[in-house]
């Protein structure tokens, strides 16, 4: 059995517990993991601060720190390939994905080393004639960051990148299911050469190591991706030290497709949106909201499609849907589907948990045309897509908003101005028109409402990972006059 270990301060340590983690593709246990409780914790914390402050990190220039972040990424695109697999193989997430994901991951980390020479302060036309004033852009400090199971080193590349460009140091907290990936990815970090302390990886527990780092007195910013009821632990735990925080949260995100698009690409758009990664992606486009005069020809092209996909083992190149990550979620994501069913959901296509080892879940898709059907509002994180029509592009728009996240969205429409209307119309973070689950390095993402707040990607994001600080000269040698009026 393969064994893992943590990185801090420089070192792989074993945990102070240890946990196994399961092969979700046979439901067998595969490696053991260290389990971070609340001194690996704090020593991990104490060696980021340390780092920031006192080690060499703290007085290489930003270009120093760039050179560091190349390194990194040079070495991600050289590794992809084992990378890919063991998260693969921890996760269940097939690999002709994580393949292709991890191979840009490196980019993400390329993008961010041209960054961090490029983060600048600023001088100001203050209004007094004796003064010089600046502002400085300094790191905001140690920075814990914690992932969920999905994708977990590109959901950390988007907060390391930026964080490193920026000079701060870090706790990564992997996510306890599937964590063998970043575990891994440690090794790089010390390869590339970057000071002890810097990066520290970890995993364990929500309840107890990720809360004992949210809340720890020397973290300044907190940057999560999960799920709501999970930020909201973070958030009150952000009371005690009253660190900042940025929230990468779920979705419910609406997938319009007018009579007038191109009812195969948008097909296709919908099944990359909804059964790539087994579902279990933030941005899936798990609300279809379908114009009328289209729905019955539309879902009969998506309903041949979704039974078209070849289910697998994970690690076979050809597997399109894998097995979902954990136990927990299969049994989340049937238990919807049979209360949406019940609620008077109709089963267009899946929906039934196959019998056999590995946590799979089959594409399915629900007509919930005229039903108030929990899958209309819940998030699955899952290979369930729900199905409603529309008339008129109000309603659309009306359906689309619906929801209290705003994460994502597709609209699939030939109409140029409708297109530009239902841009502007939609509430969410991400509108992508005519094409799905596009993303880039260089394109800022994140939610409105119950998705979070914060954006990851782009030169915005690192700059979140600063604080400014204001420097004031006085360029008078006269002596200071009236001390007893403010100047
Ligand atoms: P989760 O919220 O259960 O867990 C996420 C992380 O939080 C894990 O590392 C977990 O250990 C940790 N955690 C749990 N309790 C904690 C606590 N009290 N304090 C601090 N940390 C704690 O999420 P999940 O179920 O693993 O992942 C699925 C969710 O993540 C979905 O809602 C999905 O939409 C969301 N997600 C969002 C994005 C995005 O970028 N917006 C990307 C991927 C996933």
């Amino acid at each position: 059995m393969q064994r893992f270990q943590y990185f801090i301060d420089g070192e792989f340590l074993d945990g102070e517990g240890l946990f196994q983690s399961i092969d979700p593709a046979t439901g067998d246990v595969w490696a053991e993991m260290p389990e971070a409780r609340e001194i690996d914790v704090d020593r991990a914390v104490t060696a980021a601060e340390k780092a920031l402050y006192e080690g060499p990190w703290a007085k290489m220039t930003a270009t120093q720190r760039g050179k560091l972040l190349y390194k990194l990424a040079d070495l991600v695109a050289a590794n992809a390939q084992k990378l890919a697999e063991l998260e693969t193989r921890d996760t269940g997430k097939v690999i002709r994905e994580t393949s292709a994901q991890i191979a840009y991951v490196a980019d993400y980390y390329r993008y961010y080393a041209g960054i961090a020479d490029k983060i600048e302060g600023s001088y100001l036309p203050i209004d007094k004639p004796d003064m010089d004033v600046w502002l400085r852009r300094e790191p905001v400090g140690v920075v814990a960051m914690v992932v969920p199971w999905n994708s977990q080193l590109f959901l950390s590349a988007v907060k390391i990148g930026p964080a490193l460009a920026a000079g701060c140091t870090m706790v990564v907290k992997a996510s306890e299911d599937g964590p063998a990936p970043l575990l891994e990815f440690a090794r790089l970090v010390h390869e590339a050469g970057f000071p002890a302390g810097v990066i520290n990886i970890i995993t364990g527990f929500g309840p107890s190591c990720g809360a004992t780092l949210g809340r720890h007195p020397k973290v300044a910013h907190i940057a999560f991706t999960g799920g709501p009821e999970t930020a909201r632990h973070v958030v009150r735990n952000s009371a005690e030290n009253l660190a900042s925080t940025s929230l990468e949260l779920g979705g419910k995100s609406p997938f319009i497709v007018f009579a007038d698009a191109d009812l195969e690409s948008a097909a296709n758009a919908q099944v990359a949106g909804i059964f790539a990664a087994t579902g279990q992606s933030c941005v899936a486009g798990s609300r279809l909201i379908v114009e009328a005069s289209i729905k019955d020809s539309f879902l009969s092209i998506l309903k041949r499609k979704a039974e078209a996909i070849r289910i697998g083992s994970p690690l076979d190149m050809e597997t399109e849907v894998g097995p979902l990550a954990t136990k927990r979620q299969q049994g989340h994501v049937a238990a919807l589907v049979e209360k949406s069913i019940q609620s008077g959901a109709r089963l267009v296509t899946g929906g039934q948990r196959p019998d056999g080892a590995g946590y799979y879940f089959p594409p399915t898709i629900l007509d919930c045309d005229g039903v108030n059907s929990p899958s209309l509002a819940e998030e699955f994180f899952g290979p369930v897509l729900s199905v409603v029509s529309f008339e008129t592009e109000a309603e659309a728009l009306r359906l689309a908003n619906d929801t209290r996240y705003g994460l994502a969205s597709g609209v699939f429409t030939q109409n140029l101005t409708r297109a530009h209307r239902l841009m502007k119309g939609i509430r969410a973070g991400v509108v992508w028109v005519n094409t799905y689950r596009a993303v880039s390095p260089i394109a800022p993402f994140g939610g409105f409402g119950l998705s979070g707040h914060g954006r990851e990607g782009g030169l915005a994001a690192a700059l979140d990972y600063t604080r400014t600080k204001t420097i004031w000269l006085r360029t008078s040698d006269d002596p200071i006059p009236d001390p007893f009026i403010m100047r």
